[in-house]
């Protein structure tokens, strides 16, 4: 599937790629051939404009004659023009031959063109344009130039460059689809990391699910079996309902997870007092075995937020703390301002994490492996539902801990004025 997507991205960014170099190489092939024919007609022109400059017409025995003797290389006394002409001709105002230089002409003039390019044929092996200009004097058609120069060195200089084109066109749509192919991994790799992620998220919330379902069905199967009135069938009726119970939570918890991804919507964000929120959350903390501590500022700390999850992030943090401290243990809740952030921290001096677990525990369904994480009986949920909720809200959370001397969770969120 991804290798699919890959190639498709791939071809998508060779052919649009393609599509502009192609475009570009004939632009520069065309503009090229439009300055070759420019100049080649340029300078022919002007040496039929010469040409026919030089075509005098005289009265011989009261008959208007068109004398050609001074013309170049036509006359019989002709000033030289440079070799590059093929041939040159001269037609009477009719269209008939009258006398020519170079290659062997048609009789007659076929059809008057001022430019043309002449392929080669059996009798002519070369390339050549030509040009015909009609000739008046005192407003009459006394006859028609035509001069052919060489054309195949143009030819043959435009079919090389059309040859480097295709070779430079060809070489440059290797490199894009290679580019493409790399481009195309690079952009695969987010997709595919999120896609692994799903597909883990699926297995350990189907692996997690399956324990307590199989705990439901042993114990229901063995209570259907077990006499009325039994009383091992009231502890297996009170096992169902606790595995029930951890399926229902493990479900909340990923609804919660899912649910809350990403953006916030606004209507649910309110001017919060973080102090009033927190002081609400410390009231149901005051734990009989640990050492609870608060310490708020005198003043409110006023954040946008939804209040019912930030509640919820600094309560999963403060049920670890709970969880993973040993009686007598102290646990702290502080709240503080610093740098226009609203900085809460959840001290413990419990059993702390171990460098190698640190980057992992706000990973979905990752737990330390150890007897208190398994006596515990969470499913790995509680911080990566922090985290997303305090990511939701612009925050940062982190954490210090030292195996043995305990941890401390800090989230910052921004104040409202900067929200
Ligand atoms: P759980 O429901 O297993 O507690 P969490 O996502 O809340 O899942 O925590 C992930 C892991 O991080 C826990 O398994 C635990 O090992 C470790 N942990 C979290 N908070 C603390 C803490 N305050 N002290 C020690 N370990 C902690």
């Amino acid at each position: 599937m991804f290798n699919r997507s890959r190639q498709n991205l791939a071809c998508w960014f060779t052919l649009s790629m393609g599509s502009i170099v192609i475009i570009f190489a004939s632009l520069i092939y065309y503009i090229e051939a439009v300055d070759q024919l420019e100049t080649t007609d340029r300078l022919l022109y002007k040496k039929a404009r010469i040409m026919a400059a030089s075509v005098k017409q005289q009265f011989y025995k009261n008959q208007k004659q068109v004398n050609l003797e001074n013309v170049p290389l036509l006359g019989n006394n002709p000033e030289p023009l440079d070799s590059s002409i093929t041939y040159a001709r001269w037609y009477n105002e009719r269209g008939f031959i009258v006398q020519f230089f170079g290659t062997a002409p048609p009789e007659k003039l076929e059809k008057i063109l001022e430019f043309k390019t002449i392929k080669p044929t059996k009798n002519r092996h070369d390339w050549v344009r030509e040009v015909t200009l009609p000739v008046r004097q005192d407003k009459l058609l006394i006859g028609y130039v035509q001069v052919g120069i060489a054309f195949t060195s143009v030819r043959e200089a435009l079919n090389q460059l059309r040859i480097v084109l295709t070779v430079v066109v060809l070489g440059t749509l290797g490199a894009i689809a290679l580019v493409g192919w790399v481009l195309g991994g690079l952009a695969m790799q987010p997709i595919r990391q999120s896609y692994d992620q799903l597909q883990r998220f699926a297995a350990d919330a189907s692996h997690e699910l399956r324990n307590p379902l199989a705990a439901i069905i042993s114990n229901a199967q063995v209570g259907l079996l077990a006499p009325p009135g039994d009383d091992s069938q009231q502890r297996r009726f009170e096992k169902i309902v606790e595995a029930a119970k951890l399926m229902s939570m493990l479900v909340t918890q990923l609804l919660f997870l899912a649910r809350h991804e990403g953006k916030l919507p606004p209507e649910t964000l309110s001017n919060v007092d973080l102090r009033a929120v927190l002081a609400e959350v410390a009231d149901k903390f005051p734990s009989p075995k640990l050492n609870f501590i608060s310490d708020f500022p005198p003043q409110p700390v006023k954040i946008t937020a939804d209040a019912n999850l930030i509640r919820q992030a600094v309560m999963n943090l403060l049920n670890n703390a709970c969880k993973y401290t040993d009686d007598g243990g102290t646990v702290q809740l502080k709240l503080s301002i610093q740098a226009h952030q609203g900085l809460i921290q959840v001290i413990d001096s419990g059993v702390g994490i171990s460098s190698e677990h640190l980057p992992h525990i706000f990973q979905r369904f990752y737990r330390v492996k150890g007897e208190r994480s398994k006596a515990s009986g969470g499913f790995g949920l509680g911080l990566a539902i922090a985290e997303q909720i305090v990511k939701a809200h612009h925050g940062q959370i982190s954490v210090v801990s030292k195996v043995g001397l305990g941890s401390t969770f800090q989230i910052k969120l921004p104040l409202s004025s900067k929200f």
